[in-house]
């Protein structure tokens, strides 16, 4: 019998910087998926970085809603896949997940509600841990996390983010919604979770438990905090990029490294933060810092 090879993995040569095209950087792109929207498959499929050079994570929840998003997501899998060869994505990695949902309903109402908000993100951060575990390899360069109801981005979205060279980087996240009674298309704000640290939140998490949270976005805990969302300017700089302290999750990028390095989504309350701002403080104790780009728009379903 011949010996099992040994594979290698010279980690300094695995590169993120801001020509990853021309350097061949693999990414990674990992979806939490509780409903299948074709306008987010649509939107991926038109992603103009490498699909080549682009792998795709999947963790979907074994509820009804999740197989039949599970059904969906595969069926247009099966047709992108055996498509045209420089549309084919390099490898497709779909988890399903045995826990039981925290919440009855997926109904933005209900997961919005602020006496879910600690069990729902903590189930998320463990959707989101289980997710990245299971998919990062030794090749990965880049990790772009997107949400399923993330249904238009600039096809350059990945070369546009990454172009900046940092650790931990956000558009703003907002959403196009119908006013019926204005009869007008609107923008409007979505992702409230990006957001720079204010004097008093500090001061509430000093004072709470050390199981409790810190929420964004509700009138029953103002926190002070200078939120990205509010800071869109269309008519500023495009590229304009500041420090934050709290990010989404519904698109962020991520240098691989920063997750080797050990910072995931705590299911728990880490320093009062949960999910996706638990990670950027945790990025933060481990020196990764977290930006985002207010002036850059991403859009959420409007449901
Ligand atoms: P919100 O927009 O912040 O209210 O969060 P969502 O409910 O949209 O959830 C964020 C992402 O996780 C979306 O892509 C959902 O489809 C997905 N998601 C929501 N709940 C679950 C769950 O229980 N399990 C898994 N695997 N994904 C979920
Ligand atoms: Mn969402």
């Amino acid at each position: 019998r011949v010996a099992p090879p040994v594979v290698h993995y010279y980690m300094n040569n695995l590169t993120t910087s801001r020509t990853p095209i021309e350097n061949e950087e693999t990414v990674l792109i990992l979806t939490p998926m509780a409903r299948f929207y074709q306008e987010y498959w649509d939107n991926l499929a038109k992603l103009s970085y490498p699909h080549s050079l682009i792998s795709l994570g999947f963790i979907i929840p074994k509820t009804k809603e999740g197989n039949a998003a599970y059904a969906a997501l595969q069926a247009q899998i099966a047709k992108t896949q055996s498509g045209p060869k420089p549309k084919r994505f390099a490898a497709v990695t779909i988890l399903r997940q045995d826990t039981e949902n925290p919440l009855s309903s997926q109904a933005e109402t209900e997961r919005h509600k602020m006496e879910n908000q600690k069990v729902r993100r903590a189930a998320m951060s463990k959707a989101r841990n289980s997710l990245l575990f299971t998919t990062m390899g030794p090749t990965t360069s880049w990790v772009l996390w997107m949400d399923a109801d993330i249904i238009e981005t600039p096809p350059s979205l990945i070369q546009d983010l990454a172009a900046y060279d940092v650790p931990i980087i956000v558009p703003n996240c907002f959403q196009r919604h119908y006013d019926k009674e204005k009869k007008t298309s609107i923008i409007r704000e979505y992702d409230l979770n990006n957001w720079i640290d204010s004097p008093t939140a500090k001061e509430m998490g000093a004072k709470m438990g050390k199981d409790e949270i810190l929420l964004e976005g509700y009138g029953e805990m103002p926190t002070y905090r200078s939120l990205m969302a509010k800071m869109y300017d269309p008519s500023a700089d495009p590229t304009t990029k500041i420090k934050l302290d709290g990010v989404g999750g519904t698109t962020l990028l991520v240098k691989a490294e920063v997750h080797r390095d050990g910072a995931m989504f705590p299911p728990f309350a880490f320093y009062n933060l949960i999910e996706t701002e638990g990670f950027a403080k945790m990025a933060k104790r481990l020196n990764w810092e977290s930006f985002g780009l207010p002036n850059y728009l991403v859009f959420h379903y409007d449901e």
